[in-house]
């Protein structure tokens, strides 16, 4: 393993890790990606034993970039140590969380460098089979990841005896059909089998009994081509970057009314402040109203918010999560009811049906706020709106319900005022009506 010491050349904590090589010319090929450093630390990686990569993951602190965070060391720990029936590693490409836009761009960008964390990721993992599940919609991403296969097969970095390690791995790319539900886990995993994509009952989790029923490790995207520097850097390198319990870099992706949206690396822990400067500020200089820290289903934060440090532990104290770090933002012309409401109507559509509270819930949930936003609520309205989502959240079988509830509650919290005109537009039409009738 290199020394923590020497990071990877051309590298510092303050300075780009994963997207260093986003703007090279053609920078998605073998040939760019060899020429900057591609795939040495998969040499570094083949010549150590398993446990000490599991380690040195634990040891970095890198943790689940796909919104949960869950420690990718551990998770990896979890898998048996010796293998009695096949091993998989499941990358999911599944982007699906409204506003996150980081892994497609990685995956286009940089295809290499998933592939290379995957093959380190599985030596570590004892695991022979990869699947890499991707968004439907992004073909373009499809066929770029079956491009940069067919590229590390015929250069060895595929296939069978990996570089003279004797280790072989097959990755297979497999589009999913555009659900969003396929982005959880489980249901991804039945996607995978050929099943409708619907949650599974979590325990067992999945290296106990994941795809096929067999120690499965399911990773996100930018969670797994962050391995490579880990290996290259050192798990001290690594910790320079970020906070104590989130080190590392992130990438943030910036939506909505801002000067230059994108994709935004930074340290974990950085400011929608500091992220804000990086792309240009609020459009033609319109002020902040409401923003997602990490997708929608992350509770929405305000103005007063801007310093907030965005990482797992800083989103929680403020009363949000870090999510996805998909940053929508919002000025002062959008009205918070219709933005829920289109959020509402997004999670009741992709709601996979299968328990109650969600399937249910969300579709009376959409139908409140359509009304209210059309000026026939009431202000019982926002009670039920309230008293719905108590009832969906922590009592869904999937995160989606939670997350479904969550800018609803936090709008409310928040913007109480803006439900309420609704709801006072509403009586006054009625009273107009009303004086009409009698006159
Ligand atoms: P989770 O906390 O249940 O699990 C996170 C991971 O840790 C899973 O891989 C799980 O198997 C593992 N895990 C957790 N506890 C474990 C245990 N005791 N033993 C073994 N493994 C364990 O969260 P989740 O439901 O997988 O994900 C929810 C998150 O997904 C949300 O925070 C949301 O932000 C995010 N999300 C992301 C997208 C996207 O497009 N990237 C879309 C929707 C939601
Ligand atoms: Fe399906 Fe929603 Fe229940 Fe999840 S919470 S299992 S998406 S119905």
């Amino acid at each position: 393993m290199t020394d923590a010491a020497n990071p990877p050349e051309g590298t510092n904590p303050l300075t780009p890790v994963l997207t260093r090589r986003w703007l090279s010319p053609r920078s998605w090929t073998l040939h760019t990606y060899e020429q900057l450093e591609g795939y040495s630390a998969l040499r570094t990686a083949l010549s150590a034993h398993p446990d000490q990569l599991i380690e040195l993951v634990k040891a970095a602190g890198l943790r689940g970039r796909g919104g949960a965070g869950f420690p990718a060391g551990v998770k990896w720990g979890f898998m048996p140590k010796e293998p009695s029936k096949p091993h998989y590693l499941v990358i999911n490409a599944d982007e699906g969380e409204p506003g996150t836009c980081k892994d497609v761009p990685l995956m286009m960008a940089d295809p290499h460098s998933l592939i290379e964390g995957c093959v380190i990721a599985a030596y570590a993992m004892r695991a022979h089979h990869c699947m890499i599940y991707v968004r439907g919609e992004a073909l373009h991403c499809v066929r770029r990841l079956h491009q940069a296969v067919r590229e590390a097969y015929e250069s060895g970095y595929l296939g069978r005896d990996i570089l003279g390690s004797g280790f072989d791995l097959d990755v297979v790319v497999h589009a999913g059909a555009g659900a969003y539900i396929c982005g959880e886990e489980t249901a991804l995993l039945d996607s995978l089998e050929g099943k409708r994509g619907q949650p599974r009952l979590k325990p067992p989790f999945p290296a106990q009994a994941g795809l096929y029923a067999c120690p499965t490790t399911v990773n996100n995207v930018e969670t797994i081509a962050s391995v490579p520097y880990v290996v290259n850097g050192g798990s001290d390198w690594f910790r320079t970057m970020g906070r104590e319990k989130s080190p590392g870099p992130k990438i943030y992706s910036l939506s909505g009314h801002v000067e230059n949206p994108g994709q935004y690396e930074a340290p974990l822990g950085t400011t929608l402040r500091e992220l804000l400067e990086l792309a240009g500020g609020m459009k033609d200089g319109v002020p902040l109203k409401f923003w997602t820290p990490g997708g929608s289903s992350t509770p929405l934060l305000t103005a007063d918010h801007l310093d907030v440090p965005l990482d797992f532990e800083g989103a929680t104290e403020a009363g949000t999560m870090l999510g996805t770090t998909a940053l929508m933002i919002f000025n002062e012309t959008v009205s918070v009811p219709w933005a829920v409401m289109k959020w509402t109507q997004f999670y009741e559509h992709e709601s996979c049906g299968k328990c109650t509270p969600c399937r249910e819930g969300c579709f009376w949930l959409a139908q409140v706020l359509e009304r209210m936003v059309d000026g026939r609520g009431t202000e019982e309205d926002i009670d039920t709106l309230l008293d719905v989502c108590d009832n969906i959240l922590g009592r869904s079988f999937c995160a989606l319900g939670d997350g479904a509830v969550s800018p609803i509650t936090s709008g409310i919290k928040y913007f109480r005022d803006e439900f309420l005109a609704l709801c006072e537009r509403n009586r006054s039409t009625e009273t107009a009506d009303t004086a009409l009738v009698g006159a």
